[in-house]
């Protein structure tokens, strides 16, 4: 029997995933409806290969509907000014990313688990001594793996006494929805300001975007509890316009503080790590979930080889299959999160000078059509990370 631990979304994608190879306990208590770290308000940009899981899952088809393509993305700098624009078509694809919200997600994601027959939904695990530093004592009893999707705060992590790191950036993300006087049109844009990173992602509906705005902690505060009329007044204007006047389609603006953290290791006896146990990054490109995503691919991916090679006496729990995970994982989530770290000091440095330079690159990759089109496909095939 393999268990997963975790009622989010990596949960059940895990869950999904391991039902193809056994038997599964799913420990999965309901979601808070307002949870702290403000997730619900969130929406997801998935990159294709998040896109291609959920279909192979079986997924997709009940989300489709739901979710926004996004068929351009604008990058502005603010001071000096600079514009770089990626298409779809560049990349001769039909959108660089599909937008969904969080609730649209998780519940396309509980709906397949509770279909699916080798899956049982359990409520919360409490591992029964969450200081013993020990993975057997971490992990539900009688699991032959145990996958933990249990967040960014994992309990079975520590109680497997696995390590992590955590940088913080000192700086929150508010997140919040927007009607928008003019329509989107499916065009993602992001702002490079000097205060922070704006990010507005178009919805299902015409005239909704979702704005992710990175700022320093005290700066966020102080946005955060403006009214949301006013909070909608000011992102029109950091916005530049660039969909008209916007009002507000929420009833709160969410605040997340921003880390980068990291498992020491990403397995420990019959335990593996998934999504933001493993680790979390910053905002700036979207990529979290995605990369949650890419730890079940890895993960799949040394299931079937242990399966096709042991087919009688498989054993997901294998340590063949744990130490191929861990070594599939080495490199390219710190690959990933260093890149994303050295893009946002990049873009945040306020070196002199360097202002200058960031826009005159972004002026250079405008002028190379090339250059735009290698971006694009790079990015979206996990080379380099996007934007
Ligand atoms: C502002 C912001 C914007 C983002 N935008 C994007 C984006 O556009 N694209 C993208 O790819 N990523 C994005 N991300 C990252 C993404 O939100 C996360 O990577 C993703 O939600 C992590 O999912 P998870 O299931 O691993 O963790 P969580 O969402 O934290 O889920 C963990 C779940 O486990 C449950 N749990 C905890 N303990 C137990 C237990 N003992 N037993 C059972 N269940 C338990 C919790 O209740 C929770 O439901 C963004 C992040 C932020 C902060």
């Amino acid at each position: 029997m393999i268990s997963v631990v975790g009622g989010g979304i990596m949960g059940a994608l895990s869950a999904l995933v391991a039902a193809r190879f056994g038997l599964v306990d799913w420990w999965a208590p309901s979601e808070n409806p307002q949870r702290d770290d403000g997730a619900q308000a969130r929406a997801y940009a998935l990159a294709p290969q998040t896109v291609e899981l959920l279909r192979e899952l079986g997924i997709w088809t009940a989300l489709a509907d739901k979710a926004q393509p996004v068929v351009a993305m604008q990058v502005f700098h603010v001071q000096p000014a600079a514009q770089v624009d990626l298409l779809a078509s560049d990349a001769q694809l039909e959108a660089l990313a599909h937008i969904v919200v969080h609730a649209d997600l998780l519940a396309a994601c509980e709906q397949a688990a509770q279909y699916a027959a080798n899956i049982q939904r359990k409520g919360a695990f409490q591992p029964p001594d969450p200081l013993a530093c020990d993975p057997a004592l971490a992990c539900p009893p009688g699991s032959s793996l145990t996958i933990a999707a249990d967040g960014k705060d994992s309990r079975l992590r520590r109680a497997a006494g696995i390590l992590h790191s955590r940088r913080d950036y000192d700086q929150m993300a508010l997140v919040m929805a927007f009607t928008t006087e003019q329509p989107h049109g499916g065009m993602a844009c992001q702002w490079f300001r000097p205060e922070g990173i704006l990010a507005l992602l178009p919805l299902h509906d015409p005239h909704q975007v979702s704005m992710v705005y990175s700022l320093p902690t005290a700066h966020a505060l102080q946005l955060k509890a403006q009214s949301l009329q006013d909070i909608a007044c000011r992102i029109t204007q950091d916005s530049e316009h660039r969909f008209g006047a916007l009002s507000p389609a929420s009833e709160a603006c969410q605040a997340t503080p921003l880390a980068m953290t990291t498992a020491e290791r990403m397995t420990a006896g019959r335990l593996v790590l998934v999504g933001d146990a493993a680790h979390t990054v910053h905002p700036l490109a979207g990529y979290g979930l995605n990369l949650g995503a890419q730890d079940l691919l890895a993960l799949r991916q040394d299931l079937q080889t242990e399966q096709t090679a042991h087919a009688k006496t498989f054993d997901p729990g294998h340590r063949g299959v744990l130490q191929a995970y861990a070594k599939s994982r080495q490199f390219q989530v710190p690959q990933v999160q260093w890149g994303l770290d050295i893009l946002w000091r990049v873009v945040m440095g306020e070196t002199p000078g360097l202002a200058g330079g960031r826009s005159m690159g972004m002026q250079f990759v405008q002028a190379m059509p090339h250059l735009r089109k290698w971006l694009v496909g790079s990015a979206l095939s996990g080379r380099a990370v996007p934007f």
